[in-house]
């Protein structure tokens, strides 16, 4: 039987490191690249007796993902013991929230095929982080540093129905995150880190199919594939005749495979129970409200902003606003050039090629904004052509330099003179007396011929309304 017969059905955990500068429950610093352990202390290695203090800030940064995540933020919630045992978690247990969390059913709109989409936030809770693990061939060591950086674990409802899917809402979660400040978004650095639950089910089966979870998956392109992956690997199982196994799968990008780990525990082998050693959260409703009240702009807003204040296209709109950086850099460009939709056009199509095929984040763009609308300006007040501006800026990406220097240097400025411009036009017309006659002949197609060719001429100088001008005047002119 075919792929096609087959539903999947996809849920997604989300960790998001909390930026804050110190850790959840001490003052060790959550700085990223520190010496190992550096950022240590008896609270975060567990050490008996130690005791544990909310971090605050962390706790505002959850109500602000939750309220933007449309979730109902809990006066109360509480902080509770998940045991279990693993060489970088020596206290025996993670401090998590259970079944009372922070925030719950919250939902976030994607866009599929030009469709909106909603999907269900189950709930987002506060956690520490585990520490971590480093193997050496025959050893392992413990590095600490990352033991109780404070998390906010986002997990959505069973709603994503593929691997695009999946990928388009973890894209705007972390939009959302970042426009926030509550998390950098940095999945390298593992600063936010995503599981995968997936599951497939024969099409009009109303019951969801056991469930695998593919584990700290660190980029878009790797969630698309391991998702996939998975889906085939479990239709050939069940193909096959077998049964799925409930389990924790890894995803090996090198092979493009996903590996089993562990069978996966059930929350009851976790024992939860509210931690003795932490009081109930308690967030009083006109803290929450001042938080709502001084969200920041969101994409979603931003988009609808960016439609309305520039006119720009949805499509536009859409793909500028998702990255808040791509979304301030814009704002520049359109401030210091004036023009939005050049603006646009220009980082939608020159810029963010260049970088995707350099690998670049904008933040890493060679070109600033004011270089960028400072090259907008050359072209708007013709001192060079759309083309040469092509050119002026391939150079400004190679070398980082304004366009100014560059047009100066290659003595590229748009030529309106239009005593030259007739030296060329009358040059191209002598030169081509077929097409001349054929012109004036009536076949008007020619024109673009006789543009093209003085352009040429000029070495794409020439201003070209000037050489459309003159052009007609010489060729009807002596008809
Ligand atoms: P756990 O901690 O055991 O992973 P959670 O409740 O935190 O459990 O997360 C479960 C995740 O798995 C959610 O994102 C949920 O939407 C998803 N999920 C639940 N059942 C299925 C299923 N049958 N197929 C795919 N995803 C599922
Ligand atoms: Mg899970
Ligand atoms: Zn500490």
């Amino acid at each position: 039987m075919g792929y096609e017969e087959y539903e999947s059905i996809i849920g997604l955990e989300i960790h998001a490191q909390l930026q804050t500068k110190s850790k959840m429950f001490c003052r060790c610093s959550t700085q990223f690249g520190a010496g190992d352990n550096e950022n240590t202390c008896p609270v975060c290695t567990g050490m008996p007796g130690a005791l544990p203090v909310i971090n605050k800030k962390a706790v505002e940064h959850s109500i602000r993902v939750g309220l933007a995540l449309n979730c109902r933020i809990n006066e109360k919630s509480i902080f509770a013991r998940k045991n279990y045992f693993y060489p970088d978690l020596p206290k025996g247990y993670q401090i998590s929230q259970y079944s009372e969390p922070l925030c719950e059913k919250g939902y976030v709109d994607i866009i599929i095929n030009k469709e909106k989409k909603r999907i269900g936030i189950t709930r987002a809770h506060m956690e520490e982080d585990a520490g971590k693990s480093l193997h050496y061939g025959e050893y392992t060591l413990i590095n600490l540093n990352r033991s109780s950086v404070p998390l906010l674990e986002i997990v959505s409802e069973p709603d994503l129905r593929s691997p695009t899917e999946a990928a388009e809402y973890a894209r705007a979660v972390r939009a959302i995150l970042i426009y926030l400040g509550a998390c950098d978004g940095n999945l390298e650095e593992g600063s936010m880190r995503c599981d995968c639950n997936v599951s497939v089910r024969r099409k009009g089966e109303a019951k969801f199919g056991t469930r695998t979870e593919l584990k700290n998956i660190n980029s878009f392109r790797f969630i698309e594939k391991a998702i996939d992956y998975e889906i085939q690997r479990q239709i050939d199982s069940i193909e096959a005749g077998k049964k799925i196994v409930q389990e924790t799968r890894l995803y090996d990008s090198t092979k493009n495979q996903t590996f089993s780990m562990r069978s996966k525990e059930e929350a009851h082998d976790y024992r939860y129970f509210p931690d003795p050693d932490l009081l109930p959260l308690e967030a009083k409703r006109s803290w929450i409200e001042s938080i709502r009240n001084e969200l920041p702009e969101l994409p979603e807003e931003r988009k609808k902003r960016f439609q309305t204040q520039f006119a720009l296209p949805e499509y536009d709109a859409d793909i500028l606003t998702r990255e808040k950086g791509l979304a301030d850099y814009y704002e520049v460009v359109q401030k210091e050039s004036n023009d939005p939709k050049a603006s646009s056009n220009w980082i939608m199509t020159e810029l963010l090629r260049e970088l995707k095929n350099s690998d670049k984040e904008i933040s890493q763009s060679p070109i600033n904004p004011k270089q960028l609308a400072e090259l907008i300006r050359l072209i708007n007040d013709k001192t060079i052509s759309g083309k040469i501006a092509k050119d002026v800026f391939a150079d400004m990406y190679r070398t980082g330099r304004g366009p100014s220097a560059i047009v100066k240097e290659k003595g590229v400025v748009q030529i309106s003179d239009e005593v030259q411009i007739e030296k060329w036009v009358t040059q191209v017309i002598a030169g081509n007396p077929k097409q001349t006659e054929d012109y004036r002949g009536g076949r008007d197609k020619l024109f673009g011929f006789f543009v093209g060719q003085t352009m040429k001429l000029s070495g794409g100088q020439a201003n070209p309304e000037a050489v459309n001008k003159i052009l007609i005047k010489k060729l009807k002119g002596q008809a």
